[in-house]
């Protein structure tokens, strides 16, 4: 599955329904042509006072044909940072407790794969792929 402006919008919203109750607004997309960064979200944070975030993005590259389950898992891997930097809720880091009480939770009750890091070595590349020279063998999600 490449991650294109109709991959990207069908996923969310499949994911959204299916594992956070349809409680995340649409973010905006976007695409970045990066083979050691899969997928990112990135967001602004709001003034004391208002709604925690602002604005919302979800990356994906587009330097690979990411098998289904992988594309789905990378997806609410995401969702979980956006479930958390949109309902305010503090982690120690990154992929910290409170990431990790979700992705398990998920895990258990739904058999997903939500992993801290993707091992990308065997996915098939894209064309858009062949502009990068370096390899990395371990992926950030
Ligand atoms: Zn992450």
């Amino acid at each position: 599955m490449i991650a294109d402006y109709n991959t990207m919008p069908e996923m969310f919203s499949e994911c959204n329904k299916m594992y956070f109750n349809g409680s995340l607004p649409t973010p905006k997309y976007g695409i970045m042509n990066k083979l050691n960064t899969l997928a990112r979200f990135e967001f602004n944070r709001n003034k004391k006072g208002k709604h925690p975030i602002k604005w919302q993005e979800i990356k994906f590259s587009d330097c690979y044909d990411f098998p289904e389950d992988v594309f789905l898992n990378l997806m609410v891997h995401e969702l979980i940072h956006y479930y958390i930097a949109w309902n305010g809720i503090r982690d120690n880091k990154d992929h910290g407790k409170e990431f990790m009480k979700i992705a398990n939770e998920l895990n258990e009750k739904y058999g997903l794969n939500i992993a801290k890091k993707y091992d990308a070595t065997s996915f098939p590349r894209t064309e858009k792929a062949h502009q990068h020279k370096g390899l990395m063998r371990f992926l950030f999600g």
